[in-house]
């Protein structure tokens, strides 16, 4: 995706000569045509909502953006639920999807009257100890196991995956939970990540229903909202192709009227939570060749490193990147850019057909808005880039500032140690 950089070339030199580089930037304005698009092609069904997910892009702007969109917020810790607040998203516009969750979270969400979405089943005893009642409301994450076939390559097989609750299971919760007084259900599941072909969230769908009816029929529950997660890929690489939302729609759609609606279901909130598809294609981290290696291999260094995006070096993961003011220019050298970290699998690109890169050029690193600075990490002493967002009128504001080496150090006890002070 080279053709959506908003900024010309003498507009991003100036911006950093503001704001130095490595720094991330986020367009607002394609952030919420594309939310738009979205909604629009679910707008279909009677009610329908996105639980934009925040571990994407963790950043109260962006939040802000969204929810003035009519998002809501997906989140798996108390720090996502304060954001969210923060950025105005509250009660059943939050859903807690969480793993491994400590009480205090649980807590939390339930005082803000947040959905909190059960992992296992054991945490309905976990969830009554540490609210002293179950909410009126509780969905469950489902965990198709080998009913889901294929499996993808981050999440893996759904049988080998620690989320979720088994088939059986989940039918003894929904019982067990009406009996006890919950009054509101819904379900929930995830099954992909980064997932390109549109027919695997209509099996998704397909599965989710069956399930729905299979509750009604066995626990006398009715499940009032589906959340069917996220995982929707965004296409990386020039040949891939977007997902098809409108398709992807229409399916579920023709789904919902053959299984939903004469199960007397209608309206069923659908929801997804996708953070990628999202974001992801309208952010950048920017980063400078400060250096050029010639051995076995043509190296161009980067002032930034995989402790700003994280994708390439963990997953082997592609991302677009091209060069400030030589967009046009013959890829007529090939490149591994790397960054600063003491480990080798720091490159943002390996065997890249590049323009030829000078000392000073700005890299642009595309596809970065989502799972990008979230991922940061300070290994090797690296502080995180900052994050800028272009708003629609065309100025800059800075969202998110640089780490500083205080930032770094805040967390260290040196009172204890005379010589240190
Ligand atoms: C990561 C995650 C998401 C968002 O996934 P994207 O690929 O960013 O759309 C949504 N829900 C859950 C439970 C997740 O773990």
């Amino acid at each position: 995706m080279s053709s959506n950089f908003p900024l010309s070339h003498d507009e991003l030199v100036k911006l950093t000569e503001k704001y130095p580089t490595p720094v991330y930037l986020y367009d607002e304005q394609a952030i919420r045509e594309n939310i738009r698009y979205f909604k629009k092609a679910f707008s279909i069904f009677p009610k329908f909502r996105e639980f934009f997910a925040v571990k994407a892009c963790p950043n109260p702007y962006i939040l802000k953006v969204l929810a003035d969109e009519g998002c809501g917020a997906d989140c798996s810790s108390l720090p996502e639920l304060m954001l969210s607040k923060l950025a105005g998203i509250a009660g059943e516009m939050v859903m807690f999807t969480s793993n491994e969750t400590p009480a205090e979270e649980y807590q939390y969400a339930a005082r803000e009257g947040n959905i909190i979405n059960l992992d296992d089943v054991t945490h309905i005893d976990f969830l009554k100890k540490a609210l002293g009642k179950l909410p009126e409301t509780i969905c469950f994450r489902y965990n198709p196991g080998p009913l889901k076939k294929g499996g993808n390559a981050i999440i893996g097989k759904p049988e080998e995956a620690k989320y979720g609750c088994t088939h059986d299971q989940l039918i003894e919760a929904y019982a067990r939970c009406k009996a006890e007084g919950v009054k509101h259900f819904g379900l929930h599941t995830m099954v992909a990540s980064n997932e390109l072909n549109p027919d695997f969230f209509v099996d998704t769908a397909r599965l989710v229903f069956d399930l729905v009816l299979e509750v009604q029929e066995k626990c006398g529950v009715n499940i009032e909202f589906v959340d069917l997660g996220g995982g929707v890929g965004i296409p990386y690489r020039e040949d891939q192709k977007k997902v098809d939302l409108d398709y992807v729609a229409q399916k579920i759609r023709a789904l919902y009227d053959e299984k939903i609606v004469p199960a007397g279901l209608d309206p069923l909130l659908i929801s997804f939570e996708c953070g990628r598809p999202i974001t992801g294609p309208y952010g950048w981290l920017i980063t400078k060749a400060i250096h050029e290696k010639h051995i076995y291999r043509e190296y161009i260094g980067t002032d930034s490193c995989m402790a700003d995006l994280m994708r390439p070096g963990m997953y082997g993961a592609y991302h677009e990147l091209t060069v400030s003011g030589k967009e046009n220019a013959p890829r007529d050298h090939v490149y591994d850019v790397v960054g600063s970290l003491c480990e080798n699998c720091d490159k943002f690109a390996v065997q890249r057909p590049l323009p030829k890169i000078d000392i000073g050029d700005l890299l642009i690193i595309h596809d970065a808005g989502a799972h990008g600075r979230a991922m940061g990490f300070n290994y090797n002493g690296k502080l995180r880039a900052g994050e800028l967002l272009l708003r629609p009128d065309n100025s800059v504001v800075q969202i998110r500032r640089r780490e500083t080496i205080d930032d770094l150090f805040a967390t260290l006890d040196l009172n204890g140690v005379e010589s240190f002070k």
